[in-house]
């Protein structure tokens, strides 16, 4: 437990890692600058690939209080780039491994929380330079787990670390979140007033297998660094990354039992994580679907709990009349098909005013033709596979769907077949796909469909535009192209959590710790707080008021 005299030493070392990091070397990995990386990064990339190919196939173990657990039952990881790559074979955990992740986190929680904040706060550093300093082995194993390109496996990998160190920062900089308040007077006694932040307990963290490295590292750092210990389950398509961050967090010296990796469906070990009343908080990020049901079981417990649940998004992009035309096309085109339109973050709905739309149109087609789609690990190409089987086919109807409903003005179709020597027929690729005269009232504009699919609109006014864009369930990240004027007139209307007006590098897409924390209004997160930001910490602590009072001498 932190002490007044760790509130005085404490100063505000700086406002985050992330602004004055180089990090890797020569250049400070962000989803940012590796808009248009140097060559040392591709340099790195084909090291860590040749080494990470090498290692394929491997029997990985779950962790469990510092010890490795194999069972029976066992699940194939393979790779969405060609499924006929077995990257591992990982242990399908059942209701009793999940019981015992918690039991051992629940005996680690006194000593963990015990310790001082400065302590966890060393670990924690260590953790994230771990991280940092396997990146491109991260980074490369998210390529052929998920399918993303060579920056957003990178991306995902350092964001990780930067979320962790934005984490101990935060404790740094608030003295371990021990403060002192006013003091009552009461004539003839002293008496000292503290608000001191302390950690819940056993807290779960549930990953999606989108940003499997960050959103599990991210959530895990701050509930550790704040005193919590962990179990976490990560998507059953991303079981590898997830290992990958137990190694670094193991390897830090954090102690056995205060962060436990368990593997397996969701349906079963997640619904029994999610139902054990000794779980204390849970940092949830997925769809909405299963994020509500999480969020209602909580409810239904015996005492309130927090539930950090991070959804899904249907963001828009606004473009106006007097919007840079040329970088409103490349800020969509990123946003609609990077990672294969498979972020939360991604823009699958484009709102642009009548009289520019056939202009922005053809800008935004000469880029989507341009796009590559192929082995996501190789330079050139920057759209890989969809994750699984069921994307794949969900891409079908969806496309399908669409085509009777408006116009396709590219793509639509799976992509089979050899070319350049690759077989496209043995993974799951799509075509980046752009539709346009879709009825303001079918049920695609309302539904997140999570793949390289974008709609178009034409708008004859802001307010409109405005009505269009708000009128969903999700809140998160809507970007906008216009004026100065105009932007601050989105900034203000629009209804949600993270906001962009005129950015190329991405129109909804992109974010970074400390410089865009992350979260999402409405159906987009149920705390209204953004990871990676000033105000997150504190959701994984509750306040208890410390009143002394002395007789005065
Ligand atoms: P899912 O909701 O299908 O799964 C997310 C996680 O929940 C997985 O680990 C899954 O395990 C687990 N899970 C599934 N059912 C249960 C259950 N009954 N109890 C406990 N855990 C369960 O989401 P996806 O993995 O498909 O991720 C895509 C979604 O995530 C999209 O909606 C996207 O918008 C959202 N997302 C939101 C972000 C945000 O910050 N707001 C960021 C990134 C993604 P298993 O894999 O074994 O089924």
């Amino acid at each position: 437990m932190a002490t007044r005299k760790a509130t005085k030493k404490a100063t505000p070392r700086k406002a985050t890692r992330a602004n004055n990091t180089k990090s890797n070397g020569k250049f400070k990995l962000t989803y940012a600058t590796m808009f248009n990386p140097p060559e040392l990064m591709h340099t790195r990339y084909e090291q860590a690939l040749a080494q990470v190919k090498a290692n394929m196939g491997k029997d990985v173990g779950m962790l469990i209080n510092g010890q490795e657990r194999f069972v029976a039952e066992k699940f194939d990881d393979r790779s969405p780039i060609n499924t006929d790559w077995l990257l591992g074979t990982f242990q399908k955990g059942s209701k009793q491994d999940a019981e015992d992740a918690l039991a051992t986190a629940q005996a680690a929680f006194p000593i963990w929380s015990g310790m001082k904040w400065q302590d966890r706060v060393r670990l924690l550093r260590k953790a994230a330079a771990n991280i940092e300093k396997r990146v491109y082995e991260i980074g490369v194993v998210m390529s052929l787990e998920v399918g993303k390109n060579r920056m957003e496996g990178l991306g995902d990998a350092q964001e990780t670390a930067d979320l962790i160190y934005y984490a101990c920062d935060s404790m740094e900089m608030n003295g371990g979140f021990v403060k002192e308040m006013g003091r009552d007077p009461l004539a003839g006694f002293n008496a000292t007033n503290f608000s001191i932040l302390r950690p819940y307990g056993v807290w779960v963290v549930i990953s999606p297998w989108n940003f499997p490295f960050a959103l599990a590292g991210g959530p895990s750092g701050a509930a550790l660094v704040a005193g919590n210990t962990v179990v976490f389950k990560p998507a059953t398509d991303t079981p590898w990354t997830g290992r990958l961050l137990a190694e670094c967090l193991r390897d830090a010296g954090i102690p056995d039992g205060v962060f436990n990796y368990v593997t397996g469906p969701g349906s079963t070990v997640g619904q029994t994580l999610i139902d054990d009343p000794r779980v204390c908080g849970i940092t949830f990020t997925g769809s909405y679907d299963v994020g509500m049901k999480i969020y209602r079981t909580l409810a239904n417990g015996k005492h309130p709990r927090p539930c950090i649940a991070e959804m899904g998004g249907k963001n828009p992009s606004i473009v106006t009349k007097n919007a840079d035309l040329e970088d409103a096309a490349t800020g969509i085109v990123r946003s609609a098909f990077g990672l294969q339109g498979q972020k939360c973050s991604a823009n699958s709905r484009i709102f642009v005013d009548n009289t520019v739309k056939d202009k922005l149109l053809d800008k935004m087609l000469e880029k989507t033709r341009a796009i590559k789609v192929g082995d996501p690990t190789l330079r050139q190409n920057w759209m890989g596979p969809v994750v699984n089987a069921t994307q794949y086919k969900d891409f079908g109807d969806f496309t399908e769907e669409l085509s009777q409903a408006g116009t396709i003005l590219h793509g639509g179709h799976k992509i089979v077949g050899v070319k350049d020597d690759f077989d496209y027929g043995k993974g799951y690729f799509c075509e980046p796909t752009l539709v346009d005269g879709v009825p303001s009232d079918h049920r695609l504009w309302q539904y997140e469909m999570f793949l390289p699919i974008t709609m178009v609109e034409g708008f004859d006014s802001l307010d409109q535009a405005r009505r269009r864009a708000n009128d969903v369930a999700y809140g998160l990240t809507p970007g906008c192209y216009g004026s100065k004027k105009e932007a601050a007139w989105f900034f203000d209307k629009i209804e949600a959590g993270v906001t962009y007006a005129n950015r190329p590098q991405g129109a909804t897409t992109g974010a970074w710790p400390g410089f865009q924390p992350f979260g999402g209004w409405k159906g987009s997160g149920s705390t209204g707080k953004n990871a990676g930001g000033l105000y997150y910490l504190p959701l994984y602590m509750h306040e208890q008021i410390r009143t002394l009072v002395e007789k005065a001498k």
